[in-house]
């Protein structure tokens, strides 16, 4: 079973001695209720890291909405255990008072431009700002480290590479790729969206057989009309560098597939990447 550190200050004393002793450090941030998806990220930062660490920490700032934070259950015991066998060795699990000493009160947060207006920011405002806060908080604390996020949440790792990036943070940020039900189900989510991943196949197909753009979102589009349970949010196909809709695609391009709906009051997101195909 991992160590678990409740302050900022022990675990950064922690880590320090962790860097001191030359060995290098593997990062995975959670919001704990573990599955098979981030067990995929703890076993890639022990293989390729010598110390993986992972957060647990549901962090208010992300929720737009008071009633999605309270729902939001972790337990904590089964969450050390799974971490453990896969190869994390330390665990930060803070109160929300260590972690944001203002809260609910107004707190500092990061503005990612462009890429956190979209998507998922456009319906659930301020989500990004929130995320990008806590991500640097936890990445400064961390110091020098290897961070592995999960591509199924793609435009929140597009928002963490650019601050990152624009912040000169010392953190090798790393995308893995998403960890699916033998159904295409992204793990984590509820079956009645499997209609999500059904839609992002076919509109995938419809691009890899060279069907245009607005063919493919509208194949999207109507795979999820027949699920009548899913209210559907936006289902787009993105350069995976701008989130921008790919003014023209040539044979080859690599595009992202984009998709999120509400399914029971449960807002689910997926992608998948695509190559651009000729057209038969
Ligand atoms: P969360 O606890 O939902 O905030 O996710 C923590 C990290 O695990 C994020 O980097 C997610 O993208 C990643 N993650 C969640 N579900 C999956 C999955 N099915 N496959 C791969 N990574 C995932």
């Amino acid at each position: 079973v991992p160590d678990v550190i409740t302050t900022l200050a022990r675990w950064r004393a922690q880590l320090d001695g962790v860097r001191a002793s030359g060995a290098s450090i593997g990062l995975t941030m959670t919001m704990g209720a573990l599955h098979a998806g981030h067990t995929s990220l703890f076993e890639r930062a022990a293989t390729e890291c010598d110390v993986a660490v992972a957060t647990i920490f549901v962090n208010p700032l992300q929720f737009n909405d008071a009633a999605d934070f309270e729902r939001y259950d972790v337990d904590l015991d089964a969450d050390l255990a799974l971490a453990g066998a896969a190869g994390v060795s330390m665990v930060l699990a803070p109160s929300t008072a260590e972690m944001w000493p203002r809260w609910p009160q107004s707190t500092s947060t990061v503005h990612v431009p462009g890429l956190a207006d979209r998507f998922e920011g456009a319906d659930r405002p301020g989500h990004f700002d929130g995320v990008a806060a806590v991500v640097a908080k936890v990445l400064g604390r961390t110091g020098q480290c290897t961070a592995y996020f999960g591509e199924k949440d793609f435009q929140q790792l597009c928002v963490v590479r650019r601050m990152v990036d624009d912040l000169a943070l010392d953190v090798e940020v790393v995308g893995c790729p998403t960890v699916r039900e033998h159904d295409g189900l992204a793990l984590s989510s509820r079956n009645a969206a499997l209609v999500l991943s059904r839609a992002l196949r076919a509109g995938a197909d419809a691009l890899e057989g060279g069907q245009p753009v607005a063919d493919a979102e509208q194949v999207m589009r109507s795979v999820v009309s027949d699920e009548p349970l899913v209210a559907l949010a936006y289902a787009s196909v993105v350069d995976p560098a701008t989130l921008a809709s790919p003014s023209h695609v040539a044979v080859g391009m690599c595009v992202r597939l984009l998709i999120a709906g509400v399914v029971d009051g449960v807002r689910l997101i997926d992608n998948v990447e695509a190559v651009v195909g000729a057209a038969r």
